[in-house]
């Protein structure tokens, strides 16, 4: 059977990004078809300044999220990186398999890293080697396939390069996994600057729509989304960002093309009025099980205390037979 696995990372609310570009599809489709395994990434939210009690409770948050979404404990594996000690044992090694040049060239480093230094913090060194700690992740547990947005397709590819490199000198040892992205939505971008990702940690909520906005600010914010000042609406990434952005984010919340829909549009006002509603639809009984679930904390505990045991034991045998193959 396949094995799927992916993350997120508790750095802020989980917005709409996160949910069509990568939960969608593992309440879906993943854990239906696949033996998989879902993460709350909670070591890779301390690469930049954070909150001990924040990242706390943001990780609690996320996977109470990921319940409401759907996911089904008797289905898939849920749990939280910390609570597995592999993943930072097998990132070691792979540490001593990745170069210093390939991590300095990934896109999200060059862009954070410039970020940090910008506003006068210095980076950590862990901003820079979190792609393979990210690949112990994905490593660690024989992953075939990991369902990510495209921002993180570089990163896999890392994971690979580095499966490969320690399969052939040292042994075969791991599967070389391989990144799946959504049909359509695959980068949602952010509503009041759509040349820009709709992340959890930019600093203005309001080109993003987050999970647990209410259905009133969730219309808002579409119904505020910059747009250009022409009338006819078509589905031109590069010319017309915003238009885009909504017709890729209706398409996936009703599961069409947006390339099909453009034509059925006369005016802007339309396109986002549907989108809004949309979306709305589609976060409803998300927002309605959080409300339930977040009132039953021990429920969320036991879930993630059940997942990270079998996680470690899915891990550990691989992860000796890397320790094994290099020598140790
Ligand atoms: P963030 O950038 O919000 O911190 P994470 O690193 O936690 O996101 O990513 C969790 C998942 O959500 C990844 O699969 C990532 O590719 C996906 N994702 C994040 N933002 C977006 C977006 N704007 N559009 C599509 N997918 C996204």
């Amino acid at each position: 059977m396949t094995r799927i696995f992916s993350g997120l990372k508790p750095t802020g609310h989980l917005t709409l990004g996160n949910y069509l570009g990568a939960l969608h599809r593992w309440v879906e489709a993943d854990q239906h078809q696949a033996d998989a395994l879902f993460c709350v990434v909670d070591l890779h939210a301390l690469t930049v300044e954070h909150d001990p009690a924040r990242v706390r409770r943001l990780s609690r948050q996320a996977a109470t999220l990921m319940l409401a979404a759907g996911l089904d404990p008797a289905r898939c594996n849920l749990f939280v990186q910390s609570h597995v000690d592999e993943h930072a044992r097998l990132s070691y090694l792979l540490e001593c398999t990745a170069t210093d040049g390939e991590l300095r060239r990934m896109i999200q480093y060059k862009e954070k890293g410039a970020r940090a230094a910008a506003s006068g913090q210095s980076v950590r060194l862990s901003l820079l080697t979190y792609p393979v700690l990210m690949a112990a992740d994905i490593l660690a547990y024989g992953t075939d396939e990991v369902p990510v947005g495209e921002d993180q397709t570089q990163h896999v590819e890392l994971a690979r390069d580095l499966a490969v490199r320690f399969n052939q000198r040292y042994g075969h040892t791991f599967v070389v996994p391989k990144a799946t992205r959504p049909p359509v939505a695959a980068r949602v971008m952010d509503l009041q600057d759509p040349t820009s990702k709709m992340g959890k940690s930019h600093e203005s909520g309001a080109g993003i729509v987050y999970l647990l906005d209410d259905a009133d600010l969730v219309r808002r914010k579409i119904m505020r989304a910059v747009t250009d000042s022409g009338h006819e609406v078509e589905y031109d990434k590069e010319r017309r960002p915003g238009l885009a952005n909504l017709l890729e984010i209706l398409a996936a919340c009703i599961g069409g093309n947006p390339a099909e829909l453009a034509p059925v549009y006369t005016s802007y006002g339309a396109l986002k009025k549907d989108t809004a509603d949309a979306v709305v639809e589609l976060l409803r009984p998300l927002r309605e099980r959080h409300a339930e679930l977040a009132a039953d904390a021990g429920y969320v505990d036991a879930v993630l205390a059940q997942g990270s045991e079998r996680a470690r034991g899915t891990a550990r045998p691989r992860v000796d037979a890397a320790y094994a193959a290099i020598g140790l």
